[in-house]
């Protein structure tokens, strides 16, 4: 089996990154692979072991499956779920419906597991790569001089950093936003907050516990439980020796600037009362809990500057809530689409050399904004259906209350869509006929999302490696 790894040819085009989260970190990959030279400042010294479960589903997986296997999915495969199933119960732990994992292939993976574990895969990748890293540096500010294509920003440190693009991939609470783009706009409480966990079975007793060991005995289980405005997701990894937990409620707090703060278990007790034995054992057993608090924002109106010479990405242009399970695929899919753009741009000899980076970022924005947009409702929708469900409508038809795994969200190939829309965005650009609603794979009546294209220009295979996941 081959792994589709090559970097393209040298562009020349400088990417500064603001924020190595995953948007950041896939941003700098994607460029360096297709031959732009990417730094990313960071304001973290160093990454520490924060956060808990996250997921990186298959529209990720495919941008992720072009990345050398052996050093990203072959450290992945380990450290990230493999559950058979993922079992729904009532709150009173009623069980109701059983929906069998995705089986995970070599073109098309999904990695559930602790973020800083992926996060640490991504980050090596990119360091293999060549990516310069400038950590525990803020950035303060951002400017732009057209007349020379040169963007650039500021740290708090008093450096400067300059290149022909800058990419504001700086988060929920994105300082890019107000200063790349002018908008204050404070993050809003979406009226829910999720209390999170995670931590290592030993010693724990969820090992020892008849009402807990099922859920870490024979391996890795995901198992729900819903009740009415609140929902229970337990979730066990590395064959049962981790297990994490998020209980998401209704919660009004003030927003503050943090992405977590430390919560109390006897407060998810509380939340839990009179619910099934088992979920509040696994969770009384807890050491510790984060109380993080579901942020919303209006969609912005644009995520690139006039000149179009900076850009935002990820959660700093668009955050999700996690019933989306989408927030960390669609920043990558933003690095892998930004990327793309860039290269296309490059290689499009009708664009003018001064015209090639601002094109890029507005076809990146334009063949984004209405998927990404149609990706956050999802979030929504899956959390009133489960907080709203009808219990004896639910018994009549239990595949209703399934996990939705919707095709044109999981299967959309980002960097193909791009190859195959680039010269519909630059005709829509230069003011020609505008791309229908159903082209931008943006919901359930789309037509591109699942278009089955030629590999990658130049990208050659560089080794052969065996794949694990076949026979
Ligand atoms: C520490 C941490 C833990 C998280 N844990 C979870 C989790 O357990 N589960 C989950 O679903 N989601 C978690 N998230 C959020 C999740 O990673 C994102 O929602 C999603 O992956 C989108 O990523 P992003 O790159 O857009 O933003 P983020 O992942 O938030 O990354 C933004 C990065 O920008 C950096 N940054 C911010 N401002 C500046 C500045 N001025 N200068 C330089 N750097 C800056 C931040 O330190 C951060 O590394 C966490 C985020 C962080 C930062």
């Amino acid at each position: 089996m081959t792994s589709p790894v090559a970097i393209y040819p040298k562009t020349g085009i400088k990417v500064i990154i603001v924020g190595a989260g995953f948007g950041g970190l896939t941003a700098a990959i994607e460029c360096t692979l297709k031959g732009h030279e990417a730094t990313v400042i960071e304001k973290a010294p160093v990454f520490q072991q924060l956060g808990d479960i996250i997921s990186l589903s298959t529209n990720a997986g495919q941008i992720m499956s072009r990345w050398d296997s052996s050093l990203v999915a072959d450290k992945l495969r380990p450290i990230c779920m493999n559950h058979k199933s993922f079992k729904i119960n009532t709150g009173k732990g009623e069980f109701v419906y059983e929906q069998p994992a995705m089986v995970p292939s070599r073109e098309k993976p999904m990695y559930n597991g602790h973020r800083a574990d992926i996060h640490r895969v991504f980050y090596e990748y990119a360091k293999s790569l060549g990516v310069s890293f400038i950590m525990g540096k803020r950035v303060v500010a951002y400017h732009e001089d057209p007349s020379q294509q040169k963007a650039w920003v500021e740290t708090d440190s008093g450096e400067t950093f300059v290149g022909n693009v800058v990419v504001g991939a700086d988060g929920v609470r994105s300082r890019a936003r107000k200063l790349v783009l002018g908008f204050d706009d404070k993050p809003k409480s979406s009226g829910y907050a999720i209390f999170r966990a995670w931590f290592s079975v030993e010693g724990s007793g969820i090992d020892t516990d008849p009402l807990t060991k099922e859920f870490v005995e024979n391996g890795d289980t995901h198992t729900g439980w819903l009740g009415e405005d609140v929902h229970l997701l337990v979730a066990s990894c590395k064959g049962g020796k981790e297990i994490s937990w998020v209980c998401t409620h209704t919660d009004d707090a003030d927003i503050d600037d943090s992405w977590s703060n430390p919560g109390k278990v006897s407060d998810v007790l509380k939340i839990l009362d009179g619910w099934d034995p088992k979920c509040r054992a696994i969770v009384s057993k807890t050491p510790s809990c984060v109380d993080w608090k579901l942020v919303h924002r209006d969609p912005l109106p644009t995520w690139v500057t006039e000149s179009g010479l900076t850009c935002l990405l990820g959660d700093a242009a668009h955050p999700f809530l996690p019933t989306s399970i989408q927030g960390c695929s669609q920043a990558i899919e933003d690095g892998a689409v930004l990327a793309t753009c860039l290269s296309m741009a490059h290689q499009d000899s009708s664009i003018k050399s001064d015209a090639k980076v601002p094109t890029a970022l507005r076809a990146y924005q334009r063949l984004r904004y209405d998927r990404v947009k149609a990706a956050q409702e999802t979030g929504k929708e899956l959390r009133d259906k489960w907080h709203k469900a009808d219990w004896t409508k639910v018994r009549e038809n239990p595949e209703s209350i399934r996990m939705p795994r919707e095709d044109w969200l999981l299967k959309h190939d980002s960097e193909r869509f791009v190859r195959r829309m680039w010269s519909r965005a630059v005709a829509e650009l230069a003011g020609g006929e505008k791309i229908p609603m159903r082209s931008l794979a943006a919901g359930r009546d789309s037509d591109e999302f699942d278009v089955e294209l030629p590999p990658t220009p130049l990208a050659t295979p560089k080794e052969e490696i065996e794949d694990p996941l076949s026979g």
